[in-house]
């Protein structure tokens, strides 16, 4: 027999495990709630009290050019308890609020929010239906305008990154409120319409003859990676391998769109994934848009990449490093596709984890699909440079940034987004070894497919393939801002190594410093000219690390200790190296190293270590010798940089005349 009471509870247990949504018990300050923008409470709350989301939405570009009418009804799971509910809406226009079927001619529109009081709601599935506009602008709206000057023709396409889905049309606009979408669009009958969803039908209005474009259903997305383009498009498409892939551009430019070999390194690209991630491309059909007048690269929306029309088409033959630039934005949008897409970040605060994983995927795909773009040299000078230069300064942060509103979130794009994180990311994978990092990385997106997750549930995952506690690494390189300085120590008794360490200390003492030192592993060359080099794989024990290999070795011309570049941090030269370096640098024929030294005399002169006029004479002496542009760019910049900035004129003087000569 069953109490009653108990029977009761047992009821209110499973109806709560039916929708799997726990009652609230006390939701945020609906004032917190309302503030402009989508706060972290506001998101979290919402998290906690909804699920099973569904939008369908229509929009109608065939009327005007600066606005578009639609309508949306969404659909989800409440739990019981969760107060009045409140919707994201920072468009120009809204009517007809119902909820449940009833008008809410009570609902409150403002700061950007709709809230909908709880009477109106009931625990379990809820529908909300609302009639809107959305802007439609050259830019500053929701859905861009481009108007083609060379054949008047105009086309559309919206960019909602990272919080302008609710520019679009009434939504939770948070990462973690992952949605099904139906979408329909009527646009002018000569256009074309792509989205994220594939077309179903197409109908055409009798009265204007406008056309409805009908789009199937969406796996579960977050709203920031929704998107839809509009225009009279010129398309190509291949089904190659059973795997179609369409293409879209502006027609004025369909001439020069080298359809074939884009369409070609995407399904590189997605084939390269999947079997790499072991996880099937996760999105059913897979279009692309060379967007005019884009404001990135690219843009990984799911199953319809939008990248940029200027770097994707090329008015003159293009260098090797155009070529190199643009397959490395492809690799790095398609593996947004799993990392970011298919597995999201719960909130913005996790930016760099998508964004660090792309690049570095991008990274590893390019140096296997094309192994004469030297990638990992790229990756060093694309990224490295910039991350030092950032991390070093006292206004740095952690890879990990918190985010108390979503309208803050464009304040966290910049190089420890985009350079860091794909650099600790490296240090990573070497340090838990590549079986476990690949293995880790599919349970990861298997675990969390189509749903959200942190960094913490990425280490989780590499922690369990690899067997080794990641917590130190999450501390140092994920929580912490700022970097070591990794500095040898070589003793030398009789021309034999009596003693080599590795000292690091942060580059800069940062207020809040929570202090430590950074776990990791890295390579250790010991460079002969009279015999083989020497190659170390050292794991740092602490603020000094002891290379027992290196004793009773013979003294070596010069000592690297961060040899492939997985280390994250400034590699400084021991004083013999670094003369070594200085004097021989031209005659070191592997690109990555020979970039790395640089940096490296570089970071000497920056320390203090190396005089800056020393340093702009070797640059000086060695720029019309380098084949290699990307290192000769940034010599040029850090020679004058010497010259300009950190020499005094008198004594920069009896060198300008050598410099003016390199210009010649
Ligand atoms: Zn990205």
């Amino acid at each position: 027999m069953i109490s009653r009471s108990a029977f009761l509870l047992l009821a209110l247990a499973i109806a709560s495990a039916a929708t799997g949504l726990e009652a609230q018990a006390a939701a945020p300050p609906m004032d917190e709630m309302m503030r402009p923008g989508v706060s972290a409470e506001l998101a979290r709350h919402r998290a906690a009290t909804l699920r099973d989301v569904r939008y369908r939405l229509e929009l109608n570009v065939a009327q005007s050019d600066s606005a578009a009418p639609g309508m949306v009804t969404a659909t989800f799971t409440r739990a019981p308890g969760a107060g009045d509910l409140v919707i994201d809406f920072r468009g120009p226009t809204l009517s007809s609020v119902t909820a449940n079927g009833q008008s809410v001619s009570d609902h409150v529109w403002e700061n950007g929010h709709l809230r909908i009081p709880a009477r109106y709601l009931r625990r379990g599935e809820n529908t909300i239906s609302a009639g809107f506009t959305a802007r439609i602008a050259a830019s500053g709206a929701s859905i861009i305008r481009f108007k083609d000057n060379t054949d008047g023709a105009t086309y559309l396409y919206t960019l909602l990154v990272p919080a302008d889905a609710n520019q679009l049309f009434p939504c939770f606009d948070q990462p973690d409120l992952k949605a099904r979408f139906t979408l329909t669009v009527t646009a002018p009958r000569s256009w074309r319409v792509l989205a994220n969803g594939p077309v179903l039908r197409t109908h055409v209005q009798a009265r204007t003859q406008a056309v409805r474009w009908s789009f199937g259903e969406t796996q579960p997305i977050s709203t920031y990676l929704a998107a839809f383009a509009a225009g009279p498009w010129k398309s190509w498409s291949s089904e190659q391998g059973g795997r179609p892939i369409g293409l879209y551009a502006r027609a004025s430019r369909a001439a020069e769109v080298e359809a074939d070999s884009l369409i070609a390194v995407n399904r590189r690209a997605v084939d390269w994934l999947e079997r790499y991630f072991g996880v099937p491309y996760p999105f059913g059909k897979f279009e692309m848009l060379l967007a005019p007048a884009f404001p990135f690269g690219g843009m990984e929306h799911v199953g319809a990449i939008f990248y940029n029309e200027n770097q994707f088409i090329f008015r003159e033959a293009p260098t090797l490093g155009q070529q190199i630039g643009r397959k490395s934005t492809i690799y790095h949008e398609v593996a947004h596709q799993w990392f970011g897409d298919l597995v999201t970040m719960r909130w913005f605060d996790d930016l760099w984890l998508k964004e660090g994983f792309s690049t570095y995927m991008a990274a590893r795909m390019q140096d296997e699909l094309d192994p004469a773009s030297e990638a990992w040299k790229t990756f060093y000078l694309r990224n490295k440079p910039l991350a030092y230069g950032t991390d070093q300064t006292s206004g740095t942060t952690p890879v990990w940034q918190d985010l108390p509103n979503l309208d803050l979130a464009k304040s966290n794009y910049g190089p420890i987004v985009y350079n860091k994180a794909p650099s600790i990311i490296k240090q990573l994978n070497f340090l838990v070894g590549d079986s476990a990092f690949q293995a880790g990385l599919t349970r990861f997106l298997t675990r969390h497919a189509y749903g959200n997750a942190t960094w913490r549930d990425l280490l989780d995952a590499l922690e369990e393939t690899s067997g080794t506690s990641l917590d130190a690494f999450g501390e140092q390189y994920i929580l912490r801002a700022g970097m070591p300085v990794v500095q040898p120590r070589m003793e030398i008794v009789d021309g034999r190594i009596a003693g080599l360490t590795l000292h690091q200390r942060p580059a800069r003492e940062l207020a809040g410093d929570p202090g430590g030192w950074w776990p990791g592993r890295v390579l250790v060359r010991l460079a002969y000219h009279d015999r083989e080099d020497m190659v170390i794989p050292v794991t740092f024990t602490g603020e000094v690390t002891r290379i027992a290999q290196a004793e009773g070795l013979p003294a070596p011309d010069y000592v690297w200790s961060n040899e492939g570049d997985y280390g994250y941090g400034l590699f400084l030269l021991d004083s013999a190296s670094a003369a070594f370096v200085a004097q021989n640098i031209g005659r070191e024929e592997d690109g990555l190293r020979r970039a790395m030294l640089w940096g490296a005399l570089w970071d000497e002169v920056r320390e203090g270590r190396m005089d800056p006029a020393a340093f702009a004479r070797t640059a000086m002496r060695e720029l019309p010798g380098e084949r290699d542009e990307q290192i000769a760019g940034l010599n040029m910049g850090r020679a004058w940089t010497a010259l300009s900035t950190y020499l005094p004129e008198s004594r920069a003087a009896p060198l300008m005349g050598g410099w003016e000569r390199l210009l010649l």
